[in-house]
């Protein structure tokens, strides 16, 4: 009866976790999702520890409680422009936890120490097991198979996902690090690796131990080098990919653990990160292969090549000048991108479109697929400053309305509005979907130099006629716009 009654409470988490991707796919439904999945996981959680298999709690109790106050202070302290890295962290200790429970089981099946661990259960299997003790023994084909490839790709999401949040957080440089042979290297490595694991799931009782540990230590170097050659703002694409990993490990788990519900969300963790890798892979016009081992993109914040070294001349203009261009305007349409996310503009970026609006002025947000650093960063913090969905286009539903806008204000964005991704078949962006802001009759760019951005490509949008650089910080310069625009008289 009670293992009944703990199959439908997985199951019923199930149905929860996939309702909760289908409300993460739209910005309105995005709460919703979280607070099903949240509650599909309680329901995991409470029907995994009534398991008559669990023979104490005292350290289940002590980790979740030391999980939960870890986990609320970082929550609670962690700005939105940090959460790729937060993601990196979380997912590094996923991967960590999930080899270290396939080393425990191996130990227990093979005797990772000279002998197999006792069937005897005790504190110390209650962990590694996830507070669940064996229930069979002896190590079969299909238990080695899945314990190798949770042991592997748990150790390559762990020093993975710590060198993306190194090179996120600038502690390891943002740029490719690169060298002649590598991708050929890292490719031997992982076949070698995959070998080794072939031979133990053929010889499941007799293949030497250091095999089992080589694949590990093979996963913790093959996590770094797999990601030192790729660029600090191509890491929101390799920390999903490494989310992807993680549930391909725990779904391995859950075969080894015989566990439906690890199986399930492992599956559903593993196939939504490759699909949203891919889907941001598509967002920069670039394969997948290319992010992964194209070595693309340069550290951030380089200065525009130039031709023959001379500054190409731009139209520089100040506060007054953009205020005057947004009063005169009766259609708005304001692009952010990642320089909004750095300067934490987007409330000023809502008081302007109000003041706009309040001035009779149609404003309207055009949101790029990839613009800023992971997907949705822009609805994100737009939400945060309560600006309403219904004021937000994407790419499709706005791109023809340039052309008879008559003004566009570009907060912190670059390559989203780079009109050489249409033209320039040389750009590394070049068929990158792009806004058609140069259409309009007048373009304001709020940026702090001419530096470029994530692509390190020079933007010729700067340099057309009927565009006016501001520049500066995006949010101080807003925030005087605001009281400019204010103030000022109507159309
Ligand atoms: P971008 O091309 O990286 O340009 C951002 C611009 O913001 C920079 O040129 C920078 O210029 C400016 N900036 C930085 N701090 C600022 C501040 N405090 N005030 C004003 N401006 C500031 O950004 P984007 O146009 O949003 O394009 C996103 C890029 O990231 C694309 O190439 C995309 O492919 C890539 N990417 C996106 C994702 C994703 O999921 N969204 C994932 C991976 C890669 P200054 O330094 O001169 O101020």
């Amino acid at each position: 009866m009670q293992d009944t009654l703990i199959s439908l409470a997985y199951l019923v988490s199930s149905v929860l976790f996939i309702l909760c991707l289908r409300g993460l796919s739209s910005p309105e439904q995005g709460r919703r999702g979280i607070f099903l999945g949240e509650l599909g996981m309680l329901i995991a959680v409470i029907a995994t520890l009534v398991k008559k298999e669990i023979v104490s709690y005292e350290w289940i109790v002590a980790g979740l409680l030391l999980g939960s106050l870890i986990g609320t202070a970082i929550s609670a302290k962690i700005p939105m422009t940090k959460m790729p890295e937060r993601i990196a962290f979380s997912h590094a200790f996923g991967g960590l936890a999930t080899a270290l429970v396939g080393i425990t089981e191996f130990h227990k099946l093979r005797g990772l120490f000279g002998e197999v661990a006792s069937t005897a259960v005790d504190a110390s299997t209650a962990v590694g097991s996830a507070g669940i003790a064996a229930t069979e023994h002896g190590m079969n084909r299909l238990t080695m198979g899945a314990l190798g490839f949770e042991v592997f790709l748990g150790s390559l999401t762990f020093t993975g996902s710590i060198m993306a949040f190194g090179k996120l957080q600038g502690v390891i440089t943002g740029a490719p690090v690169t060298w002649k042979g590598q991708n050929a290297m890292n490719i031997g490595a992982f076949f070698g690796t995959i070998a080794l694991l072939v031979y133990q799931v053929a010889f499941p009782h007799d293949a030497p131990q250091w095999m089992f540990f080589v694949m590990c230590g093979a996963g913790l170097a093959l996590g770094v080098l797999a990601v030192l050659p790729i660029g600090g703002a191509d890491m929101p694409v390799v920390i999903s990919l490494l989310n992807s990993y993680a549930g391909l490990a725990a779904c391995a788990t859950g075969f080894a653990l015989k566990s439906n519900i690890l199986i399930i969300s492992g599956a559903l963790d593993g196939s939504s990160g490759l699909l949203l890798s891919m889907m941001m892979s598509k967002a920069m016009n670039r394969s997948f292969a290319n992010v992964v081992f194209g070595a693309f993109g340069t550290a951030e914040g380089t200065a525009a090549p130039t031709a023959g070294g001379a500054a190409k001349p731009f139209n520089e203009a100040t506060v007054e000048d953009a205020a005057a261009v947004l009063t005169a305007s009766q259609t708005v349409i304001i692009v952010p991108g990642y320089g909004m996310a750095v300067s934490q503009a987007q409330h000023a970026v809502r008081d302007l479109a109000a003041a706009l609006e309040k001035r009779g002025t149609e404003v309207k947000y055009a949101i790029h697929p990839v613009a800023g650093r992971m997907p949705g960063h822009m609805n994100v913090l737009l939400a945060e400053a309560n600006v309403p969905y219904d004021a937000l286009f994407d790419l499709d539903m706005i791109n023809d309305d340039f052309a008879r806008t008559d003004a566009v204000l570009v907060v912190g964005a670059n390559d989203v509005v780079n009109p050489g991704a249409k033209t320039d078949t040389a750009s590394p962006i070049y068929g990158m979907p792009v806004f058609n802001v140069e259409q309009a009759r007048s373009v304001i760019v709020l940026k702090r130099s001419m530096n470029t951005g994530f692509s390190g490509v020079e933007n010729e949008l700067f340099f057309l006629g009927n565009t006016m650089m501001v520049l500066g910080d995006a949010k101080k310069t807003i925030l005087a716009l605001v009281n400019d625009v204010k103030g000022g008289g109507g159309h």
